[in-house]
């Protein structure tokens, strides 16, 4: 059994806090109209609803493991669950689901057997999802209202009710610092959907704003007043420094994906081997700098070598 607290934020909001191994997860649930923003995994959702009750309505933010993964538990107990029509889309096929956060290009960086073992943690955590109903644009729903905010994965959204804003994985700060397994670098598909996501976020005036994890700088469950700006903006750092760094890299010498993505982590700080998620962002990087013609590559059968233009 996993750690589940209840935080009263407003009248009617709550604050659900648990554990993702050594990471903080949160979700929040709205009390008068049974809404539960994300779900967490497929076996933390039992115990999440042993201490709040069972949901009306579950709104899943993204695809992801510990954020969709408690769906298809909640769908059996009679919960509609909704999602963005590209996350539902995701989700719908769990094979292509597992490619979408794990691409087969990036598998060739690691062992066969780490590659078998993270897609088997990966399957078991997100179960067998299920998406009821699913929208595109904005969601409105007794109160809350869900917009979208691509950039961590295409059709990620951002939750507001009341003065709460639940940013999940779509806000990430500086990323999650300082623990072995999970130290990680902000996890981002598109760096431009990302940067505009940041911006559109900060012209939205919040009193509170919960994210996803403990992501830094301020490593709490709930951002209150300036830290709310403050978080976005250092988002927004992160992202430029990231951006930097591979510029750099990518000037020195011709570098594999898997070669620029783990100097890119390590360059940034974080302490420990690459990682698939890692990947995600550096191919994005990638990406952001093709589009704006920086980048070239040099071709040799199914190998692709980056260098900055
Ligand atoms: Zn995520």
């Amino acid at each position: 059994m996993v750690e589940v607290t209840i935080r009263d934020l407003t009248s009617r909001v709550s604050l659900v806090g648990t554990y993702y191994g050594d990471v903080e997860l949160n979700m929040v649930y709205v009390k008068d109209s049974g809404v539960l923003l994300d779900t967490s995994t497929s076996s933390i959702i039992e115990d999440v609803v042993k201490v709040i009750g069972l949901p009306k309505v579950a709104i899943i933010t993204h695809p992801h493991e510990d954020h969709a993964g408690g769906s298809g538990y909640l769908a059996s107990r009679g919960v509609r669950v909704i999602a963005h029509e590209a996350a539902r889309g995701f989700l719908y096929n769990n094979v292509i689901n597992v490619d979408s956060f794990f691409s087969l290009k990036y598998r060739s960086c690691f062992t066969p057997e780490f590659t078998e073992s993270f897609i088997r943690d990966f399957r078991s955590k997100v179960g067998s999802p299920v998406v009821h109903e699913s929208f595109r644009g904005m969601l409105n729903l007794n109160g809350v209202k869900c917009i979208e905010a691509f950039g961590h994965t295409s059709g990620t959204v951002v939750c507001i009710v009341d003065d709460v804003m639940f940013t999940s994985d779509a806000v990430q700060g500086l990323g999650i610092r300082g623990l072995s397994t999970t130290d990680s670098i902000p996890q981002v598909s598109s760096i431009d959907d990302y940067l505009q996501t940041l911006n559109t976020l900060k012209s939205i005036k919040v009193k509170m704003l919960v994210p996803g994890h403990n992501y830094l700088p301020f490593s709490k469950r709930v951002l209150e007043g300036n830290e709310v700006e403050e978080f976005i903006e250092a988002s927004i750092e992160a992202m430029n420094r990231l951006l930097g760094i591979a510029k750099v890299l990518l000037s020195e010498r011709p570098l594999t994906i898997c070669e620029f993505a783990d100097n890119l982590i390590h360059e940034y700080g974080v302490k420990r081997s690459l990682y698939p998620q890692a990947l995600i962002t550096a191919n994005a990087i990638i990406r952001f700098y093709k589009r704006r013609r920086l980048l070239r590559i040099i071709k040799e059968g199914d190998v692709e070598l980056y260098s900055i233009k």
